[in-house]
């Protein structure tokens, strides 16, 4: 017997709908690319996103056709997810920091017929569209003032000319919920670059899953500032999560730094704020050097490798701020894991809480997960036995666009390509990336837990352990260190904090003191490139 209720899809279209008519006077508020600040309401930007849906039509762009964009958090990107997506079209971010080469791979991967781009990545894309085939138009995201006086792209087109000449009126398209809505490629660290191909279905199931109180908690009484860029998985969802809430939304442009992202904190008292760790980093020494203090910040969400306990404590104990410790992936569009306490755990000491609250969390609802042994055998959630971990759920890939790289499944999961722990309590700690793990003598080590203990030594300011070849152990631990601006500190030091806190064989042989480590496209350490660039460092103990 089928139930009586009605069968409506879930659709993107009906979050701008319902953010413009239920919290039409909520501002988005833009630090743009041309300077000033920008605001108008979910009202507005409802009414531009249809005039966006209006466009694509007068640029051929149709149900199904990708139409990419090079951009940062900004309204009219923000409105691009909604005309595109919503009309059945399928919104490609690109991430900007990949190189020119990758850029152009990804766009003629995925076929993209048109491609939004910001002032800022002008030089780019005139440097790579003679090279896509399929992109028919061009569209400098900007008004015709700012529009440069000669381009070698031809037919250049200008996004306000655009809005300007479609009409307002747009009924918004009804379509099967399993419809493709956006795409984002993973970096790609080994091989080509691979295309997650998000639904409507999936994006709308994982916006109401996100916005959880035990998830990110997001609401209409919130001002998020999602500094994790909307080409980095729809900034985690909250591209959809804050219109879907009524939230007042702060899209920080292309100024990510520690004194841009406090000045919009303050001006615009945002509450809510989201980012990788190395972006905390910048605005943690900021607020140190200048003996600033948040007036609004209430919790941040830090995600997409690890945070250090060393941060969640200066956050929690220094500044009262919430962190709200989060694990995903691009495949996973991207929430797998937020850390809350249990009820339970309030009655437990301030460690013991703390304890609970240097995991990656517990699985928000709709995600399944489970680790396994080499064997493919399930291990027990004890917090102590770590193995592969393995996610399915609506909002986890069961294929790559254009079926790149075959079935990923197995038996119905997907695997992660992490390796953690989960505790009787379903908390769930990442011990590392399967690739980055450290093997010495057929046990592991794990690369974040000695990075964390170092980056809580005060002279450091960033950390990173790779394994390096040892002719009797197979790999050893290289701890590679950034000291903090003006700081001493010597090898002899820093191995001496780690004394106590670790069993002696996990104790990194040597230590390499370096000016920067090198960040990825999604601002994380590029281990990789240091295992290049270390592999033939030869260790004291070798
Ligand atoms: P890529 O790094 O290829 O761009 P993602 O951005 O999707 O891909 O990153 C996903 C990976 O980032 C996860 O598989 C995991 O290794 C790492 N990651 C994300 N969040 C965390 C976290 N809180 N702690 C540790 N690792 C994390």
């Amino acid at each position: 017997m089928l139930g009586l209720m009605q069968d409506r899809a879930l659709l993107i279209s009906t979050i701008i709908e319902h953010a413009a008519r239920h919290h039409g006077d909520a501002e988005v508020v833009s630090r743009t690319v041309e300077g000033p600040i920008h605001r108008y309401t979910y009202a507005e930007a409802g009414r531009r996103a249809k005039r966006v849906a209006n466009m694509l039509g007068a640029l051929g762009v149709g149900f199904g056709d990708r139409a990419a964009t090079l951009a940062w958090n900004g309204y009219r990107h923000f409105e691009l997810y909604y005309g595109i997506s919503g009309i059945g079209a399928v919104m490609h971010t690109i991430n900007p920091r990949l190189f020119p080469d990758q850029i152009a791979w990804i766009a003629n991967h995925a076929e993209d017929k048109a491609l939004f781009f910001d002032l800022t990545f002008l030089p780019l894309v005139e440097g790579i569209a003679a090279r896509l085939p399929a992109c028919r138009s061009f569209v400098l995201m900007t008004d015709r003032a700012h529009m440069p006086a000669a381009s070698t792209i031809p037919g250049l087109l200008c996004y306000e000319d655009l809005l300007a000449a479609a009409a307002e009126e747009f009924a918004w398209p009804a379509f099967d919920e399993n419809t493709a809505s956006s795409l984002c490629y993973t970096s790609g660290t080994t091989g080509n670059p691979k295309g997650a191909l998000y639904s409507h279905r999936s994006t709308m199931l994982h916006a109401y899953a996100s916005a959880l109180p035990d998830s990110l908690n997001c609401s209409a009484r919130d001002v998020i500032l999602p500094v994790v860029p909307m080409f980095h998985v729809n900034s985690w969802g909250l591209a959809y999560a804050c219109p879907m809430v009524g939230a007042k939304l702060v899209l920080p442009g292309p100024h990510l730094d520690g004194r841009s992202v406090y000045e919009l904190f303050e001006a615009e008292r945002v509450t809510m704020s989201a980012g990788v760790p190395t972006v905390w980093q910048g605005l943690l020494a900021h607020m140190k050097q200048g003996g600033l203090r948040f007036s609004t910040l209430k919790s941040t969400v830090i995600g997409g490798s690890a945070c250090p306990p060393a941060m969640i404590r200066t956050f929690q104990d220094e500044y009262g701020v919430k962190v709200l410790h989060a694990w995903g992936m691009t495949e996973m569009s991207p929430l797998g894991t937020v850390c809350n306490l249990k009820s339970k755990h309030l009655d437990q000491s301030a460690e013991e809480q703390f304890r609970v609250e240097t995991t990656q969390g517990r699985a928000v609802f709709g995600v399944d997960m489970k680790i396994v042994g080499a064997d493919g055998t399930d291990l027990p959630w004890d917090g102590k036995t770590f193995g592969d971990l393995y996610v399915r759920g609506p909002w986890v890939v069961r294929g790559y666009f254009k079926g790149e790289g075959g079935d990923p499944l197995v038996d119905g999961w997907f695997p992660t390509g992490d390796v953690a722990t989960i505790s009787a309590d379903g908390y769930m700690q990442i011990t590392d990336r399967s690739k980055d793990v450290i093997k010495s003598g057929g046990e592991w080590i794990s690369s974040i837990d000695l990075e964390n203990i170092a980056v809580a030594h005060p002279a450091v300011m960033q950390a990173a352990v790779i394994g390096v070849a040892h002719p009797k152990w197979d790999e050893r631990p290289l701890l590679i260190v950034v000291r903090k601006p003006g700081a001493e500190l010597t090898r002899e030091e820093l191995l001496r904090f780690f004394e106590g806190k670790i069993a002696k064989w996990w104790m990194p042989d040597d230590v390499a003191f370096v000016e920067a480590i090198p960040l990825g496209a999604t601002g994380k350490m590029l281990k990789t490139r240091l295992r290049e660039q270390f592999r033939d460092h030869r260790l004291p103990t070798a």
